[in-house]
C-alpha cells in the first residue's frame, strides 16, 4: 500500500502485466497498418511512460510526438481540457495513432476529434492502455484497447494524483476505506486483554471487539447463539469456528466507519486467523500487529480464580474450567504466535505488572507501527 498527499492506493495492476498489454497493442497495430509509417501523438502529462514503452516495442519504423492537455483537478475529471501544446507539424496524408494512458469520461476525446477536425489526416486511430467501460460518455470509436479496468481512480505508469506518482512503474487503485488500525491483542485467558483494551481504545479511537463478551451479551440476552456458545464456553471450550466467524464479521460490519479495532479473544484457531485475512482485505486494510500480553500459567490462574469471585463468570469459578481453557490456548490457539510471526507482526510484552504499567509497554509498541 502507498500514500500520496492524503490519499492511500493499493496494488492494482502489476508492471508485467502492462507490459504485456503494450506488447499486445503494438504487435496489433503494427499488423493492421501494413506498410503504413503511422505518427504515434501521446497526449502529455499522463501517456509519456505508455507512448516510450509503445514505442520500443513496435516492430516498423513509425514517427513520435506529443500535444499536452490537462484535464484532472485531483481525483475527478474535469469537463473543462486546456490546450496546453497542440500540434506542431503538418499531418496531411498521415495515419494519425492517439496513444492515450487511459479513456474514462472520453472529455479528453473530444478535444482530440476537434483538434484534428480541420487537419487533413488518412486516418485518426485511438488507441489506450486502459479503458474505463463504466465511465465512459462518448460515442468515438476506440480501437485499440490495453486493460479494461473499473470506475475507480488509479495512479502509477504515468497517472497522478495531484502531481505525484507518475513515477511508479505499476498501477496503484484509490482504497475505498479510510486507513485503519488494526490490532490483534493476544494472550491467554487471564493475561489482562480485556482490562488493556480498554484504556486503548480510548487512547487510539479503535473499536473494541471481544468475541468473549459478545458471546456473554447473548447468553444474557438468550439468543440463539447465545445458547450455542453457552454448551462450549461453560467447559472452556472454544466455540466452533463457523459460529464464530460469522459472528465477527457481523461485529465489525456493524462499525463500518471505526478507525481500526482491537481483536480481543479473536483470532484463536489458524481458521479465525484466515477469515479475519479475507475480511480484513474486504476492507482494504490488514491486521497491523498481534500484542501479546504474557503471562505465567501460575499467576493466570490465580488471577482468572480472584476474578471469579465478583466476575459472575461461571468459566472463572472452577479451578478445572479454567486450567482447560488454558490448554485449549496452548493447544489450538498459541500457534498463531508463528502465524504473525513469519509476517513480521507479532509483539510480545510482559503482561505482569501494574495496569498503568503493562498500558504503557504496550503503547510503546502502537506508537512504533
Ligand atoms: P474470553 O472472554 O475471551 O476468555 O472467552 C470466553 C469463552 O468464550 C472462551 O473460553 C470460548 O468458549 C468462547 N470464545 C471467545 N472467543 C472465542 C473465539 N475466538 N473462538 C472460539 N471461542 C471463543
Amino acid at each position: 500500500m502507498i500514500k500520496l498527499h492524503d490519499k492511500y492506493f493499493k496494488p492494482f495492476i502489476s508492471a508485467q502485466e502492462i507490459d504485456t498489454a503494450i506488447s499486445k497493442m503494438a504487435n496489433d497495430i503494427a499488423a493492421d497498418l501494413g506498410d503504413e509509417v503511422p505518427v504515434f501523438i501521446g497526449i502529455l502529462n499522463g501517456s509519456f511512460m505508455v507512448v516510450s514503452d509503445f514505442v520500443k516495442k513496435y516492430p516498423k519504423p513509425c514517427e513520435v510526438t506529443f500535444i499536452k492537455l490537462a484535464s484532472y483537478e485531483g481525483v475527478k475529471s474535469n469537463e473543462d481540457i486546456q490546450r496546453l501544446i497542440g500540434l506542431t507539424q503538418d499531418l496531411t496524408g498521415r495515419t494519425v495513432v492517439i496513444l492515450e494512458d487511459i479513456i474514462d469520461t472520453g472529455n479528453t476525446l473530444t478535444e482530440v476529434h476537434r483538434i484534428f477536425k480541420n487537419e487533413k489526416v488518412k486516418s485518426l486511430i485511438i488507441a489506450t492502455l486502459f479503458y474505463k467501460p463504466e465511465a465512459y460518455k462518448k460515442d468515438y470509436k476506440l480501437h485499440y484497447v490495453g486493460i479494461e479496468i473499473p470506475n475507480k481512480f488509479i495512479v502509477g505508469y504515468g497517472l497522478d494524483y495531484d502531481g505525484l506518482g507518475r513515477d511508479i512503474p505499476e498501477v496503484y487503485q484509490i482504497k475505498t476505506t479510510q486507513h485503519m488500525t488494526n490490532l490483534v491483542l493476544f494472550g491467554p485467558p487471564g493475561a489482562g486483554k480485556g482490562t488493556q483494551a480498554e484504556f486503548l481504545k480510548e487512547k487510539y479511537s479503535l473499536v473494541h471487539i471481544s468475541t468473549g463478551d459478545v458471546f456473554r451479551f447473548n447468553i444474557k440476552n438468550e439468543t440463539a447463539l447465545g445458547m450455542l456458545a453457552k454448551s462450549y464456553m461453560d467447559k472452556g471450550e472454544l466455540v466452533p469456528d463457523e459460529v464464530t466467524i460469522k459472528m465477527l464479521n457481523a461485529e465489525v460490519d456493524k462499525n463500518a466507519d471505526a478507525n481500526g479495532f482491537i481483536f480481543d479473544g479473536f483470532p484463536r484457531t489458524d481458521a479465525q486467523a484466515e477469515a479475519l485475512e479475507v475480511l480484513m482485505e474486504s476492507k482494504d486494510s490488514s491486521i497491523n500487529a498481534m500484542i501479546a500480553l504474557e503471562v505465567d500459567d501460575e499467576v493466570l490462574v490465580g488471577r482468572l480464580l480472584e476474578r471469579g469471585k465478583t466476575s459472575g463468570r461461571t468459566d472463572d469459578a472452577d479451578e478445572s474450567i479454567i486450567r482447560n481453557r488454558i490448554t485449549e490456548y496452548y493447544t489450538k490457539t498459541a500457534i498463531l504466535k508463528d502465524y504473525y510471526s513469519s509476517q513480521n507482526k507479532y509483539f510480545g510484552v510482559d503482561g505482569v505488572g501494574s495496569i498503568e504499567d503493562i498500558t504503557v509497554r504496550l503503547s510503546a509498541v502502537i506508537d512504533k507501527l
